[in-house]
């Protein structure tokens, strides 16, 4: 199953048959169907669609970098934290992933990049869903794809993206996993960030960065803070300032995201010059300083738009919108 990426007991020649008819049998061997598939001719990016037993569905997405891939997976179906600028949470959650249907999106979207001559190096949990919101499950997932029975990938490789839990950053320090923990900050301030992330009015900026600070004490890792760029709200060179101000002499780094748009939200993304004078502001100041480069404009790139476009199509069909 991890290694030969089978999807059937009856696909696995190496075992017996007696005991894979048993298998068959005693057990059950479930495999996420692919709903749809979206591919971006420009980067190589792959989306896909799960459909899940239920009738619900999440997105997984495979990036190439050079020679090597980039899972991308979701923890939940939807999700229940707000932020204004987000697909996957215009309806809320619907529930929490299990560990095997985490595994699961993996597995495919290794067979998708092993069709294409490659292999999945690397995990970021930062699809649909806050992965802190479904601790258990997310930790059993990370112990299992890390297990060297399974996937065998170095916990240096997966990334694990974060609104700002803050009892949930600290419970993770404490496991003492070397993985990469990025928090989303997406504004300077409490007031900004109130505005549009409703998790900051729970654990404002403050609680979060000392929750961040134990965070590197005890694992040693670097966190990465993501900022989605948003014009005219978040993108100025005084927020820019603001936030070198805030980070300034720490281990951290920061990855500028220029917002994809949501057709149901009427954030737009700013000028490619803004971003390039807000990372200059960063980086004068010290500040190691990414842009995300684009993965799949062509395609339905931002987080949860797929799904919901899909579920909006579905629900239009049924007479519910
Ligand atoms: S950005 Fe992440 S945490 Fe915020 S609503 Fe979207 S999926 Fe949830």
């Amino acid at each position: 199953m991890y290694q030969q990426l089978a999807t059937s007991f009856a696909a696995m020649s190496n075992l017996p048959a007696t005991l894979r008819a048993r298998l068959e049998e005693e057990t059950e061997l479930q495999v996420l169907s692919v709903g749809q598939r979206e591919h971006s001719a420009a980067t190589g990016t792959v989306k896909l669609l799960f459909s899940l037993q239920d009738g619900q569905a999440v997105e997984g997405v495979l990036m190439r970098y050079r020679k090597w891939y980039s899972a991308c997976i979701s923890s939940q179906a939807g999700c229940r934290m707000g932020c204004r600028f987000c697909a996957s949470t215009l309806t809320g959650l619907a529930r929490n992933l299990t560990q095997a249907e985490m595994v699961d999106q993996v597995l495919a979207l290794e067979r998708e990049a092993r069709e294409a001559g490659g292999r999945v190096r690397s995990i970021v949990l930062m699809g649909t869903g806050e992965p802190l919101d479904n601790y258990g499950a997310v930790l059993g997932f990370l112990r299992l794809v890390t297990s060297p029975e399974s996937l065998d990938l170095s916990y240096r490789h997966i990334s694990l993206s974060t609104c700002g839990l803050v009892p949930g950053i600290r419970r993770l320090a404490r496991e003492g996993l070397p993985l990469t923990l990025s928090v989303s900050l997406h504004a300077p301030t409490d007031e900004l960030r109130s505005q549009l992330m409703p998790v900051n009015k729970l654990y404002p900026i403050r609680e979060l960065l000392l929750a961040w600070r134990e965070y590197t004490e005890r694992t040693g890792r670097r966190v990465t803070f993501e900022y989605a760029l948003i014009a005219g709200i978040n993108d100025s060179l005084r927020e820019a300032h603001a936030l070198a101000a805030l980070l300034k002499g720490q281990l951290a780094h920061v990855n500028l995201i220029p917002l994809n748009e949501v057709a149901e939200r009427e954030f737009k993304r700013p000028r490619p010059q803004q971003v390039t004078a807000f990372a200059l502001v960063l980086r004068k100041q010290g500040i190691p300083t990414t842009v995300r480069r684009e993965l799949g404009a062509d395609i339905s790139a931002a987080c949860g738009q797929l799904r919901h476009r899909v579920f909006t199509r579905v629900s239009r069909r049924r007479g519910e919108l």
